[in-house]
Parts: structure tokens; C-alpha cells; sequence
């Protein structure tokens, strides 16, 4: 009998990959702060969302209907889509890794931004794939420098839009000028997770791409907007051929009854949706003028179509003083050095009343390191 010396050994790929870090909802010593981490709805969710999610209470015995097809049904009657071409996960995250899985393999390129979302370097590695960086344009997405990165092993594209963690956007003739300069046999991956957060006229044109192109999938969420974070799902548009490939790898009964109850739902809450949208105009803009006004502390907003801002800290004060000092106060935000943001703090927009205390704190945090305002 041979003695095991050596426990079983995961994948050198998957090791590579960097544990995604989650928002986090309480201080270093337990406190429940406000959570101002995970662009989250400060107006809850709708309740027609809440009254489907109990709709099935007495079905917990059942599964889930593996196809999803009133939810599909629902999405392509909303958007005007085909329902066959409709794909669903457990969060848009799971699509992510499904189109990852699907295009992508050992040795293949997969591109996206410096500062883009982190699922898409570990959907990328997952799969034994390199991520290629493509350097971005004052925290923007630079449609040139990824198209530069292109090259004959390149598979997919990931570009989020807005981005997250930046909050920037990319205007329609962007994206249809980066899909024009791709080969057809890249495939680009266009995340809409705050879409529904843009002004109508910012619509950017993508899912009348993934509509009308074998190689654009596009891929939206109920996390956000529709405030049902707590049951994942998400969903994707596509080829039927690429959603074909999907299916093939995506879990059976991957999205609960409750999630598709839920978020058939939450797509009918049309006043809710409307509210959000307005609030978060409101306050976001409220936000960004509110840290215009701490004098010459080094802050600077980097320009946001999300529910969030990412805050620059350029001067003397640094990120990483105030994300503490920020979480003493009673309010967590993000702080993401392992994305190569150490001198960046990102803040979702919270209700009127946190939004009211994190400046105050704000204020308080600047007079009290630099003597501005004090
Ligand atoms: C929040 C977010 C998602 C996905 O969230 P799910 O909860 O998995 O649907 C996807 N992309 C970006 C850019 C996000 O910020």
C-alpha cells in the first residue's frame, strides 16, 4: 500500500485566481453600518417583486421550471426580443462565466479594461484563458487601446457599460465603432448591469447589436435597478446559436421559482423602476457637487452614469484614511486596492438620508486630516 503524501491539487489556472472580495456590510468590529459597498437599491425593492417572491411558497417541493419560460417570455415581450434567444443565470455573473466557458479555453485571450468588473478576470482564468488588460482613458474604456490588444488568440471581449467600478460610460458610436473593428470570431460581451440607470438618450446601442450580430451578447440584471440583489438573476441576450453553446454548460434549474417569480415582477414595477432611476439622478448629481465642495483636498469624481461614484482621493487625504474614518462614522464604501484602486473609494448612492450623513462625515473627515474647512 502506497502512503498519500500529497492532497489532491486544484488546477494551476484556478489558483491563480484572486478570491472575488464582496461589499461588506459591517465594521472590523461587528457595528451594522450603512452599506453604501454594493450598489444595492436604497428604495428596496418593488412590491409586486415581493409579492411574487411568496408567490410559490407552498411549491418548495417542486423545481424551478429548468427552461424559465414565463420569464423569458416576460423579458422578450418587455424588450422585444426573441424568448428562444434569451439566456438566464443565477446573476448575470453566471452568464458571464457561461459565455467564458462557452468561447473561451486553455491558451485563449480574453480582453478587458484596467479598472473593469473583477467577474470578468475570474470567468477568464476559470476557463484557463489569459486576461489581456486594456490600458483605459482616465479611467474610461478606450475603444482604440482594445482594439489594439486584439490578436489572432483573442476569443472574447468583456466591456461594461457603465463600468464598474469607474461609472463611466461609452456613447453608442463608441460601441458600434469597437464591434465594427473586431474580427467576427470575437465575441463581445456588452454588461448592462446599471442600463436601466441611463437617460433614454443614452442608450448605447447594444441590444440592437446582440439582436442582429452572431458575435455580441449582451447581458442585463435584476440585482440592481430592480432591487432583487438577494435572489440572482440575470439574464442574457444572443445568437441562438450562442446561446445554444450557454445551455449546453449552464446548471439545470440554475434560477429559483421565487427569483423567477420575483423578477417577472419586478419588470411590470414600472413606477418603482421610474423612481429609482430619478432618485438616483437626484442624489448622485447632489453627491458629486456636495465633493466638489471640499476645497483642495485632492478629491476628484470620476464622471458616473451608475447608481455609484468612484472618488479619486489626489491629494494629502487618502483613500484609505477615509474609507476608515468612513466606516468609524457608521458608513462602509469600497475600497478596492486589489483592482489596483488603492487611491480610489467607491460610493453607491444611498437613500436621502445616508446620502445626507456621508457628506456630513465627509466634511468632517477632510476638516479634521488637511484643516480645510475646518
Ligand atoms: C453587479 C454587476 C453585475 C452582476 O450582478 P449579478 O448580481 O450577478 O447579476 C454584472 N456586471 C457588473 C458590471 C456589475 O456591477
Amino acid at each position: 500500500m502506497t502512503i498519500e503524501t500529497e492532497a489532491p491539487r486544484p488546477k494551476d489556472w484556478i489558483m491563480a485566481i484572486a478570491p472575488y472580495v464582496p461589499g461588506r456590510s459591517t465594521t472590523d468590529d461587528g457595528r451594522k453600518v450603512a452599506k453604501l459597498s454594493s450598489n444595492e437599491n436604497p428604495l428596496g425593492t418593488s412590491e409586486a417583486a415581493r409579492a411574487g417572491f411568496t408567490a410559490h411558497v407552498r411549491d418548495l417541493e417542486r423545481y424551478p421550471d429548468a427552461g424559465a419560460a414565463a420569464l423569458r417570455e416576460k423579458i422578450a415581450a418587455h424588450y422585444g426580443l426573441d424568448p428562444a434567444r434569451v439566456i438566464y443565470g443565477t446573476g448575470s455573473d453566471e452568464v458571464l462565466h457561461l459565455v467564458a466557458g462557452a468561447y473561451a479555453g486553455a491558451g485563449d485571450e480574453v480582453i478587458f479594461v484596467r479598472y473593469g468588473f473583477a467577474v470578468y478576470e475570474i470567468a477568464t482564468r476559470r476557463v484557463g484563458a489569459v486576461p489581456v488588460i486594456a490600458p483605459d482613458k482616465d479611467y474610461a474604456t478606450d475603444v482604440d487601446a482594445v482594439l489594439a490588444a486584439v490578436t489572432d488568440r483573442t476569443r472574447i471581449v468583456f466591456v461594461a457599460n457603465p463600468n464598474n467600478p469607474t461609472g463611466t460610460y461609452t456613447a453608442k458610436a463608441e460601441i458600434a465603432r469597437l464591434h465594427a473593428g473586431l474580427p467576427k470570431s470575437v465575441m463581445l460581451v456588452l454588461d448592462q448591469a446599471y442600463a436601466e440607470y441611463l437617460e433614454d438618450a443614452d442608450d448605447d446601442g447594444g441590444l440592437e447589436l446582440a439582436k442582429s450580430e452572431p458575435n455580441v451578447l449582451i447581458t442585463r440584471t435584476f440585482s440592481k435597478i430592480h432591487g432583487l440583489a438577494a435572489e440572482r438573476i440575470g439574464w442574457g441576450y444572443a445568437s441562438a446559436a450562442a446561446v445554444d453553446a450557454m445551455h449546453r454548460i449552464r446548471a439545470p434549474f440554475n434560477v429559483t421559482t421565487a427569483g423567477q417569480t420575483a423578477a417577472i415582477a419586478a419588470l411590470g414595477a414600472k413606477t418603482f423602476i421610474e423612481n429609482s432611476r430619478a432618485h438616483n439622478i437626484r442624489w448622485r448629481n447632489w453627491l458629486v457637487e456636495e465633493i466638489g465642495k471640499l476645497g483642495n483636498a485632492g478629491l476628484r469624481v470620476v464622471p458616473s452614469k451608475a447608481n455609484f461614484l468612484l472618488v479619486l482621493f489626489e491629494g494629502s487625504l487618502t483613500a484609505e484614511t477615509t474609507y476608515n474614518a468612513l466606516m468609524d462614522h457608521g458608513y462602509i464604501v469600497r475600497w478596492l486596492p486589489g483592482q489596483k484602486l488603492g487611491h480610489g473609494l467607491r460610493i453607491t448612492i444611498g437613500t436621502e438620508e445616508e446620502m445626507l450623513g456621508l457628506v456630513a462625515a465627509l466634511r468632517d473627515i477632510v476638516a479634521q486630516n488637511t484643516g480645510e474647512l475646518a
